[in-house]
């Protein structure tokens, strides 16, 4: 087998990924970066519902009670997601668990993120969508909300030159998304990092040497771990990467799965792994709106609809929006029955015709993000295989119709009427009881002050395991009621920095430095 050394070794290429692979090369370390997924660029892009594209980059994981979806590719969600790009709000990182413990580690708050974001916010271009470019639906949303006298904020996107082509999801053609395969990849490669992509990490060993106290220069540091990798393609050859630092940034399932199947290595693994996993409780309802009300549009502009309400976060611990989807993701993930008494999901007769042909303009579907406790688990069953549960407790059941009451009151009190949603299990059968689905799952190696609460500390680094980092939405420890990317990303930085700082390492190109935290604008961006 072969064996290829390096200083530091990165799992995955998404948001966690990404910030580590430029941060560590840019000062001077090498860096090798392994992804699973196939290689994909703007050229690669299509505008379809096809589900053999989609279904090249997109999976899921679905257990009990919840759905996980996620990308497996170059650049890791970022060539696929909606590019919303969002803060937490400083009250996420103050919540507890049962026991009043804070989820988040105690030196971490909105304030010592903030630097970070607004690094990660110069890097991906963040700006407001201007109102112009709100997609039909988001107006439409925000009509409802102003009807009854709500707040709605634009949102914030990583893009330029968007052309409204609503094809957010399938990748962008124009190459207007900022996906970080224009951005902290080619620059992470152009510092001397190399992406290897379709080759999957499939165990990590510790090397005798992790037991040594570690010097304080990265290149003293002897070779500490061993990751086991296989090619997905052609002869499906074994290597062996033998290196000082491992950064794992597999995503939320990705990075838990390798330490689980790799767990017989590492008997000093917190018992956390795989647990705590946080899912945004993602609560939706669709309506169909009353004559006289403006069109919405689903098929149109940018795949997420522009608006976001914080009206109800103090009070109910959500955020509001609209959600768009493209027909067949729509009808193979949920079943809209036309009229609430109807008991049975007919996919078929006048009604439901009825029903698909106002789907474009006339539906409009609400979604809350909630600040849900890290509930779920993934596990690997006896056959190797992957299992998810979230348990549902009478809480749960209560957050669910407390949020379901909102939006549906913010529907009926403005004259829409109500469509029944039945959410559809892999054989297109209902689901029993409340399910989640979510792309914004975080937590299964979350970050804590103690190994009895999580699996790495506040710089990311596995309890007992040193060299060995999680830098992915696995670190983060809590529901953020906003979309996930920003805050990973923001903590990837974060934590590059803190291996950096520890390991000697300071950015040595020119061009390359990464701008001091606070400071807007980085110099090392060539999108
Ligand atoms: C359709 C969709 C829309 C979304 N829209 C938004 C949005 O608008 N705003 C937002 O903030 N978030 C959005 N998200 C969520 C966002 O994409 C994720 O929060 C983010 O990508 C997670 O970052 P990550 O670094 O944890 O993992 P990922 O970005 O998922 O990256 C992990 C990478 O690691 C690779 N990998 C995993 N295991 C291995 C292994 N063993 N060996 C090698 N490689 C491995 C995977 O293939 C993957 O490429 C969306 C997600 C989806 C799927
Ligand atoms: S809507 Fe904008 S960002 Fe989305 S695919 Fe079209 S051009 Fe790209």
């Amino acid at each position: 087998m072969k064996t290829i050394r390096t200083d530091v070794l990165i799992i995955g290429s998404g948001f966690g990924a990404a910030a580590p692979a430029l941060r560590l090369a840019a000062a001077g370390a090498k860096v090798v970066v392994l992804e699973k997924g196939p290689p994909v660029g703007t050229a690669d892009f299509r505008q379809t519902s096809d589900p053999n594209y989609i279904l090249k980059y997109i999976k899921g994981t679905a257990g009990d009670h919840l759905s996980l979806t996620y990308a497996e590719a170059l650049g890791g969600g970022s060539g696929f997601y909606e590019m919303v790009s969002l803060r937490a709000p400083s009250p996420v990182f103050d919540q507890v668990d049962e026991s009043g413990r804070r989820l988040w580690p105690e030196s971490l708050d909105r304030r010592a993120l903030d630097p970070y974001y607004d690094r990660a916010e110069a890097m991906l271009h963040v700006s407001q969508i201007a109102l112009e470019e709100v997609p039909k639906t988001g107006l439409v949303f925000a009509q409802l909300m102003k009807n009854l006298g709500y707040s709605v904020d634009r949102c914030r996107y990583a893009v330029r030159g968007c052309q409204g082509s609503s094809f957010c999801v399938t990748g962008c053609v124009y190459g207007a998304k900022q996906s970080l395969f224009l951005n902290y990849l080619p620059q992470a490669v152009a510092a001397g990092a190399t992406i290897e992509t379709e080759i999957e990490a499939i165990a990590l060993h510790p090397l005798p040497a992790v037991r040594q106290p570690a010097p304080a220069r990265l290149r003293d540091v002897p070779y500490r771990y061993e990751i086991i990798a296989r090619r997905r393609t052609g002869t499906r050859e074994t290597i062996r990467y033998v290196a000082r630092l491992v950064i794992l940034g597999g995503g939320t399932v990705g990075t838990a799965d390798l330490l689980l199947r790799s767990r017989p290595n590492l008997p000093f693994l917190s018992e956390h792994v795989g647990r705590n996993i946080a899912y945004n409780g993602s609560v939706k309802v669709a309506a169909v709106l009353p004559d006289g009300f403006p069109d919405g549009d689903m098929f149109t502009g940018r795949t997420h609809p522009g608006m976001i309400s914080y009206q109800f976060f103090a009070s109910h611990g959500i955020t509001v929006h609209a959600v768009k989807a493209l027909p067949l993701m729509l009808v193979s993930t949920a079943h809209l029955r036309p009229e609430a008494r109807s008991r049975t999901s007919g996919w078929w007769g006048p009604p439901h015709q009825d029903l698909m042909r106002q789907l474009r303009h006339r539906v409009i579907v609400l979604d809350a993000f909630g600040l849900t406790p890290p509930a779920a688990t993934l596990a690997i069953g006896e056959r190797g295989a992957r299992t998810l549960s979230l348990p549902v407790d009478a809480e749960l059941e209560r957050y669910h119709s407390r949020v379901k009451d909102v939006l549906e009151a913010i529907l009926v009190q403005n004259g829409c009427r109500l469509v029944q949603t039945d959410f559809l299990d892999k054989n297109l059968q209902p689901q029993q009881g409340i399910h989640f689905s979510t792309a914004h799952q975080v937590g299964s190696c979350r970050m804590a002050d103690s190994k009895a609460a999580g699996v790495v500390d506040a710089a990311g680094e596995v309890f007992d395991y040193p060299g060995l980092y999680v830098s992915d939405g696995a670190a983060i420890p809590s529901s953020l009621a906003v979309n996930t990317s920003l805050t990973i990303l923001a903590n990837a930085e974060r934590i590059a920095d803190g291996v950096a700082a520890r390991y000697g390492l300071t950015a040595s190109r020119p061009g390359l430095r990464p701008p001091a935290p606070g400071r807007s604008g980085d110099p090392g961006s060539r999108s």
